[in-house]
C-alpha cells in the first residue's frame, strides 16, 4: 500500500474510515451497521441512502453514486482493499520478532547453558 501524499492521510477535518476498518465492514456486515449507526441520518447526504462501503462515504443521489462507483477514486479503493494490511505482526518480523518459539535465540541460549555445565 503505497502513501502518496502523507499529508491528505494525516489530515482530521476530512477522516474517513481506515482501510482495516473499511475491511472489517466488507466482511461483517454487523461491523458496518455499527458504524453507520453512530451518524444521524438526518445529517448526512441523502439522508444516508446512498453508502459506498469501500471509500466510506455517503452520496446526495443514486446517481452521484453511480458516477463515484467508475470513478478512478473508487477504483483505487478497490484495488487498494485487495491487498492484505499491514499488522503488528509482520511489523515485529520485519526486525526479527518471533510469536512461535522456535527462532535463533532459543537455540542460541541452550547452546551457552551446555558449555558451562560441562566445566
Ligand atoms: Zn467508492
Amino acid at each position: 500500500m503505497g502513501v502518496t501524499n502523507k499529508r491528505t492521510l494525516t489530515k482530521t477535518r476530512r477522516k474517513t474510515r481506515d482501510i482495516d476498518q473499511i475491511k472489517a465492514d466488507l466482511r461483517s456486515p454487523k461491523h458496518l451497521a455499527q458504524f453507520k449507526n453512530t451518524k444521524a441520518p438526518e445529517d448526512l447526504p441523502g439522508l444516508g441512502k446512498w453508502y459506498c462501503t469501500e471509500c466510506a462515504k455517503w452520496y446526495e443521489s443514486e446517481h452521484g453514486l453511480a458516477v463515484h462507483r467508475k470513478g478512478k477514486p473508487h477504483k483505487r479503493r478497490v484495488k487498494q482493499l485487495l491487498e492484505e494490511p499491514y499488522t503488528q505482526k509482520e511489523a515485529e518480523a520485519a526486525i526479527g520478532l518471533r510469536t512461535d518459539n522456535q527462532g535463533p535465540n532459543q537455540t542460541e541460549r541452550t547452546a551457552d547453558n551446555e558449555i558451562t555445565m560441562s566445566t
